[in-house]
């Protein structure tokens, strides 16, 4: 296929992207992570392309300003606090984002000049327990095995992952094999019935956290039904404490006993965990309680068997090899050992390096608060919306003496904090390479301009360091020059007995990284090796596998209060700078919102389609209300994504606490504490702009329409003139107004045109607005004022309701009725009739749940 071949930049599989001649992007069909499919972010990548919004030139002070004076700035703080405070003054906060050659110099710059270990990254919040997993079982942190196992595995277990909506293209992976091989077993363990149950056979609903005490069970079963895998366990300590430990827990669960016989009965195993395993205080605990189930058994590294861990970001691997966490060092080497750094810093020439692990996430952002750091250098990433307590991390960054912010927008809740702003590259205009959660590095490419003065990270990152002095230990001419190096320190790494060697690619052309494929590390040149742990070697002191003892925590939760869980939507990704941009990924859920169990409900007194004003000890939120079994009752569900930009107050990381897993630093970002009440407004309304317009109202969220932007309001002062208030609220006082209002009913409908076109309108009623947004939308799209007033379709006219399938449009009602008038039996039929489900795929789970749904209903009927 002609075109530029690229990757994905949102989730962890890692997909391989073509941007065509025709100006479109398509999924890589030679890929080996997606073989050409995409997910619904991935095919809407089109649309998020636009330099609104963006970062063109440096910012001192909110004003522009040159290069050279913003990195002569940037240098000299840095350089003031170090000489002034020392090296643990300064810390650089960055991002999966990154590319691996960013993270590689920035990694070098503060660990290997700076000093410091003070750098950390975003993707602490997403994996650092997995790491530390690792490390404790493996001796380093690597992934055993590789998607191909999904292919060949005969059960699968989900752990604490909505791998539908968040990894959504080894989802449709795993359907497709399941289809193909209708014996193979899927179970998902999750507290919450989420779209990943769709494809599963067994949905485990185990109390929030408790998966310690699940895999301790299982272990336990194991050894009791005879199923240890003796001859492997030659190659692995701990066994006996492990077993006495696992048998001191006990999980009592409907279902746990056939899950447990299918494991102890199925040789080829994959249990695949992410976030809701990571995002814990015990989530060290529990990817251990999981990798000694598969030590134990032997099912690890092998085809078709093992524990693999899925990350949440692009390149969160790839952060990981270059050592761009604060307890790591580059290329899987230790940061605690002396041999190690000596190594590392012989190779790099550095005069100054750190000698001790830096500060975690969370603990950084406490030391900024206290005045410990006098130089922040935030890149590519929003700590003040994503970080736990990010009220209390707002105010940090903002006391914060100096604070360099390098993104790609204008306004993000952090930079607009930053003493200094530097624009950097985005996706489409970066080049570089990415890792997988299957080891498989590949390259992002650039197919578009730079806009404005942007530039690439590593360059930025150089340029500072070369005004620090640095320049001939950072005087690289473009990405493959970093890449060749990171691949020459990985072959010292190897000779030390480290596992991550890319030693073949070191002496490779800037032509051959052009020309660059997927490739799976290690990569020696010479050796090939797919899977890792199978033959029994790891990378310990004695060479041998670890299963550590772990016990259940407790999972008692706050009398009084609620459980908060957090998580991922289908078709948003992280704080919305990006996916925020697209029409069609703000069609499926344009809302903030919270789930909840309708006993709770009740009990909090709100209703579906109401507010809620959500508080915790230690922020606010207001959220719509969605009542449903899908929570389990005591907890309730919210999405991660919203912030200043899009939402009055949605930042859901305001909050939680900064519980942290006291091994791997990683925060606790599912298990907050909230109490409700209805968020008492004295009128609701539905608000649609060819424009983009900010609301004033107490609440109000806003989306990306295809011509312009919509927003629910709700508000707590009465409004007497609806007419005077629309044209404040859009800017058009001077526009033409056609209105209908019933004052009585507190009911009011007004549309604002110029030259009879409509510009914009406003919807109000007392109560949560009843009203057809999809319908209000294209009439709004297609001119259709008398449409738009009416609020709803008429006569023959099909309103298709909330949008389901992103990529063809097509709504919820659309669907129903072809169901019920074509009698359509499966996901397939649907698709033939309406293209439903046919591109990407995303919205299939929910297709096959509204396709029970109507169908129960037409049989009950
Ligand atoms: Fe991108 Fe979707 Fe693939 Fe993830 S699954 S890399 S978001 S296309």
């Amino acid at each position: 296929m002609e075109g530029v071949r690229s990757t994905c930049p949102y989730c962890g599989v890692g997909c391989g992207v073509v941007a065509k001649p025709d100006g479109t992007i398509v999924g890589d069909p030679d890929h080996p992570a997606n073989f050409g499919r995409l997910c619904s972010k991935g095919s809407a990548l089109l649309e998020t392309l636009d330099t609104e919004g963006r970062l063109i030139t440096p910012q001192i002070g909110g004003q522009n300003a040159s290069w050279e004076d913003a990195l002569d700035l940037v240098a000299g703080n840095f350089q003031a606090a170090i000489a002034e405070h020392g090296p643990d003054s300064v810390a650089f906060y960055v991002s999966g984002q990154l590319l691996t050659e960013d993270y590689y110099v920035a990694n070098k710059l503060m660990k290997g000049f700076m000093g410091s270990a003070n750098i950390d990254s975003n993707s602490r919040l997403c994996m650092a327990s997995s790491v530390t997993g690792h490390r404790r079982a493996f001796g380093t942190d690597t992934v055993p095995g590789t998607y191909a196992d999904l292919d060949e595995a005969d059960l699968i277990v989900l752990v604490g992952s909505n791998l539908a909506w968040c990894h959504p293209v080894l989802y449709q992976r795993i359907a497709v094999e399941k289809e193909r091989r209708p014996e193979m077993r899927v179970v998902n363990i999750d507290p919450r019935k989420t779209a990943t149950c769709d494809l599963a056979d067994q949905h485990l609903a185990i109390a929030p956290g408790a998966d310690v005490a699940l895999f301790n069970g299982l272990l336990a079963r194991i050894a009791s039904q005879g199923a240890v895998g003796w001859e492997y366990l030659s190659h692995v300590t701990g066994f006996g404490d492990t077993l006495e430990a696992a048998r001191g827990d006990d999980l009592s669960v409907t279902g746990i006993d056939a899950f447990y016989n299918l494991w102890i009965g199925t040789k080829k195993v994959v249990t695949i965990y992410s976030q809701g395993v990571n995002q814990s205080s015990q989530g060290t605990d529990k990817v251990n309680a999981i990798i000694n189930c598969h030590l134990a058994t032997g099912r690890v590294g092998k085809p078709g068997m093992g524990p693999f861990s899925v990350t949440g970001q692009p390149n969160a691997m790839g952060g990981r090899e270059v050592g761009g966490l604060a307890n790591l060092l580059a290329c899987h080497l230790d940061l605690e050992n002396e041999t190690h750094r000596e190594s590392v810093q012989s190779f790099w020439g550095s005069s100054r390096m750190a000698g001790a692990p830096g500060l975690k996430a969370v603990e950084l952002f406490e030391a900024v608060a206290s005045g410990q750091i006098k130089a922040l250098w935030i890149m590519s990433t929003n700590p003040a919306v994503s970080l736990p307590d990010a009220r209390a991390v707002r105010d940090a960054i903002e006391a914060c003496p100096f604070v360099v912010v390098s993104d790609i927008m204008a306004h993000t809740d952090t930079g607009d904090l930053a003493d200094v702003l530097l624009p950097a590259t985005g996706w489409g205009e970066k080049s570089g390479t990415v890792t997988n959660s299957d080891r498989t590095i590949s390259r992002q490419r650039a197919f578009l301009e730079a806009p404005g003065e942007a530039r690439a990270d590593w360059k930025i990152i150089c340029d500072v360091a070369a005004k620090m002095g640095w320049g001939d230990a950072f005087a690289y001419t473009n990405p493959a020059a970093i890449f060749k190096e990171h691949a020459a320190l990985s072959g010292k790494a190897a000779a030390l007995g480290k596992d991550f060697n890319i030693s073949g690619f070191a002496d490779m052309s800037d032509d051959a990284y052009e020309a660059f494929e997927p490739t799976r590390w290690p990569h020696t040149g010479t050796r090939k090796k797919e899977r890792f742990f199978g033959d029994g070697k790891f990378f310990t002191a004695d060479g041998k596998g670890r299963m550590i003892p772990v016990r259940q925590a407790s999972v008692d939760h706050e009398a009084g209060s609620l459980r908060l869980n957090t998580g991922r939507i289908r078709d948003q990704w992280h704080t919305m700078t990006r996916t925020g941009k697209s029409a069609k990924l703000n069609q499926h859920m344009a809302e903030p919102f919270l789930e909840i169990h309708p006993e709770d409900a009740l009990g909090s007194g709100l209703k579906t389609a109401g507010l809620a004003s959500v508080k915790s000890d230690h922020g606010t939120a207001i959220l719509r209300v969605l009542v449903t079994d899908r929570t389990p009752k005591g907890t309730v569900f919210v999405p991660i994504h919203w912030t200043a930009r899009w939402a009055s107050d949605a930042r859901i990381d305001d909050l939680l606490g900064r519980a942290v897993d006291p091994i791997s630093g990683q925060p606790d970002l599912k298990a907050g504490s909230v109490t409700l009440s209805p968020f008492e407004a004295v009128w609701f309304g539905f608000a649609i702009s060819a424009h983009d317009f900010e609301p004033d109202t107490p609440y109000w969220a806003k989306a990306k329409t295809t011509n312009g932007y919509r927003a629910e309001l709700a508000g707590t002062t009465p409004q007497v003139d609806w007419v005077a208030y629309a044209g404040s609220l859009f800017g058009l006082s001077d526009a033409e107004p056609i209105s209908i209002a019933d004052a009585g009913a507190g009911m009011a409908r007004v549309v604002l045109a110029e030259d009879g076109v409509a510009k914009a309108a406003l919807f109000v009623a007392k109560t949560p607005v009843e009203l057809s947004r999809s319908h209000v939308l294209n009439a709004f799209e297609h001119g259709q004022i008398g449409h738009l007033l009416a609020g709803r379709a008429k006569g023959d006219q099909i309103d298709p309701g909330p949008t389901l399938c992103s990529c063809f449009n097509v709504g919820i009602n659309t669907i129903t009725i072809a169901i019920a008038t074509q009698k359509l039996m499966d996901v397939e039929a649907i698709g033939a009739a309406l293209q439903a489900g046919t591109n990407c795929g995303s919205c299939r789970p929910e297709l096959r749940a509204l396709l029970d749904h109507t169908q129960h209903k037409i049989a009950a009927e």
